[in-house]
């Protein structure tokens, strides 16, 4: 799959120190990169709607890891998916009249313009999941054959004697231990997040799907021994992750509603299908950004689209600083005034800089490297920058290559551009 052009990354004298990010499975801060090279896969989007602002924080916050991890001297590999076919899709191109390729590929490319405008670094490898489904069969096939998958007869498939195939998770004995949440926790995310823990012929309510025989009327591929049809969701991070990364990764990040089911589900397969007991170092996820005290969701249709505030002639840079304004840790919420106060501050950045001529910005340069480097604190990052527009503007400064490597550093670790 074409990702989109990366900004370039201006190169500054010095290093950020070793990065640390908060692992959800544990709640330490640990190390993101292990060696030389981190290994980052993040959860893409399913493609049935315009990226609104909880995709747009998820990605700059990654965005930022990628940027902080360069400039300590690592170098990153970086994979992310795109869910281009699932239910939602097969769901909303019906109830708009559309076929669901031509659906996604209207939302992929969107979300590559807003991607672009935002300065996020693009993937090393973005990989659409039906590009992928012939590498998906063998690792289902292995699962099956281990009895760590079972097939459950699915009597509307459009072939009689057809199978959908569940993973049994009582097949990892670390199941459970991303999110570490209770039964009836993990029962209720199940229901609401695409999970069917009522389905009858299952071992376990919370098994997750590992491939839809084909139905009449939605699509489908060759699936050798499974029978036609398509993967679930899970499946496909894991084989992805596994095939083009290795495991254990460094980071797996994601939305913190991505936690459970999908992370834990995730790691159990690559963990049973590599007989490995760590499928990410560290998982890392964003906070929910909501809007009008709910989260923002498709579902709940209270969406605030990046695409428009661009057509409305919103600066992406202020969309940006908007985002870094909040850790990525918090859930928040999106109104004018988070708005407004990025737009404010990208002026008052770009008034400080407007001179050519500054105070000195060694420290300032420091102190955002160590706010990021401590588990991309982004707020502590904006106050650094803040601190010294204030006093260029308060008194001016007489040094011209001050101004330049604060730009620069803004660019290289924050991705605004100014
Ligand atoms: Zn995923």
């Amino acid at each position: 799959m074409k990702s989109w052009p990366s900004p370039s990354i201006p190169n500054l004298p010095g290093r950020a120190p070793r990065v640390l990010v908060r692992d959800t499975a544990t709640g330490s801060q640990l190390p993101a990169a292990q060696g030389d090279t981190a290994t980052v896969y993040v959860c893409g989007i399913t493609p049935y709607d315009a990226t609104h602002m909880g995709h747009a924080a998820t990605y700059v916050t990654f965005d930022l890891l990628g940027r902080v991890l360069r400039d300590s001297g690592v170098a990153v590999s970086f994979v992310q998916n795109i869910t281009d076919i699932d239910d939602p899709l097969l769901e909303r191109a019906a109830r708009d009249g559309l076929d669901w390729r031509d659906l996604a590929v209207r939302e992929i490319d969107l979300f590559r313009e807003d991607m672009q405008a935002l300065a996020v670094i693009a993937p090393d490898a973005y990989l659409g999941a039906v590009e992928c489904i012939p590498g998906f069969i063998a690792p289902i096939e292995a699962l099956v054959a281990r009895g760590a998958a079972y097939p459950v007869a699915a009597s509307d498939a459009r072939l009689e004697g057809a199978c959908d195939y569940y993973f049994d998770v009582t097949s990892d004995p670390t199941f459970g231990s991303v999110g570490h949440y209770d039964d009836a926790t993990m029962l209720a995310l199940s229901a609401e997040r695409g999970g069917d823990p009522d389905r009858a012929g299952k071992r376990g309510p919370l098994d997750p799907l590992l491939w839809r025989a084909a139905r009449i009327g939605e699509p489908e591929w060759d699936g050798a021994s499974l029978g036609p049809g398509r993967p679930g969701w899970h499946i496909e991070c894991a084989c992805i992750a596994m095939d083009r990364l290795g495991i254990p990764i460094d980071v797996q990040g994601g939305g913190s509603d991505l936690i459970f089911p999908h992370h834990e589900m995730s790691a159990s397969h690559a963990k049973v299908l590599a007989q490995e007991e760590t499928f990410a170092r560290a998982y890392v996820h964003q906070g929910m950004v909501g809007l009008d005290g709910e989260k923002m969701s498709k579902s709940k249709g209270n969406l605030v689209l990046v695409s428009a505030l661009r057509r409305s002639g919103t600066d992406p840079m202020a969309i940006r600083l908007a985002l870094l304004e909040h850790h990525h840790l918090d859930d928040w919420m999106w109104t004018d005034e988070v708005l407004e106060q990025g737009v404010q501050r990208l002026r008052r950045w770009r008034e400080a800089l407007a001179a050519g001529r500054g105070p000195d910005a060694d420290q300032t340069v420091r102190e955002i490297r160590v706010a990021l480097a401590e588990d991309l604190d982004s707020p502590r990052a904006l106050a650094a920058v803040d601190r010294w527009a204030c006093r260029a503007l308060r008194d001016g400064g007489t040094d011209p290559d001050a101004s330049r490597l604060l730009r620069s550093a803004v660019d290289a670790l924050l991705g605004i551009r100014l």
